[in-house]
């Protein structure tokens, strides 16, 4: 279930500063599916954590000179036991997937909902993580009918040639 202030019910709230409005009269109607870990092939949630909500030491670990100063967020990431979190409300607008295009419509931060999945584009995902998705996209279905099948799409999708992620581990027949 999704509250009045636009949150799973059944997800682990993180406030993350890095959203903003809507533009206004825009309907949800799709979502992104990425995966995330850091460093790279780090699958605790940690990190990403404090990435989103802008806490993380960029001097801590050499990779994170890479994305030094980066604001970015999702409204969800689902861990590797399937555990859900979400940092943005779903009415606001999550910077997760950057320049953008969908059915010849830019910007897909507008109308989108973002999903992380802990992983890497070398790694199968755990099957914990399909069954939240599932449930995840189930109930984001039932508030944003706008929301059809091929309206759930991977980031690599959107962003051809930038980016990769779900990658070639994510197996697109356990999404119902
Ligand atoms: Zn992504």
């Amino acid at each position: 279930m999704i509250n009045k202030e636009g949150w799973l019910t059944k997800a682990e709230k993180h406030v993350s500063p890095n959203f903003d409005q809507r533009p206004i009269n825009t309907d949800i109607k799709l979502i992104v599916i990425h995966n995330i870990s850091l460093p790279p092939e780090n699958f605790e949630f940690e990190n990403v954590k404090k990435f989103f909500k802008n806490e993380l030491d960029f001097d801590s670990h050499e990779f994170f000179h890479e994305i030094r100063g980066l604001k970015v967020s999702s409204h969800f990431v689902i861990d590797r036991t399937g555990k859900i979190y979400q940092f943005v409300s779903v009415y606001d607008r999550a910077w997760h997937a950057g320049v953008s295009c969908f059915n010849n419509q830019e910007n897909c931060n507008d109308f989108s909902l973002g999903v992380e999945l802990i992983g890497s584009d070398n790694t199968l995902f755990e099957d914990n993580q399909y069954d939240s998705l599932n449930m995840l996209i189930e109930t984001l279905c039932n508030s944003f009918p706008k929301i059809k099948k091929e309206n759930i799409v991977g980031h690599s999708e959107i962003a051809s040639g930038r980016k990769t992620d779900p990658g070639p581990f994510f197996d697109w027949s356990k999404i119902r």
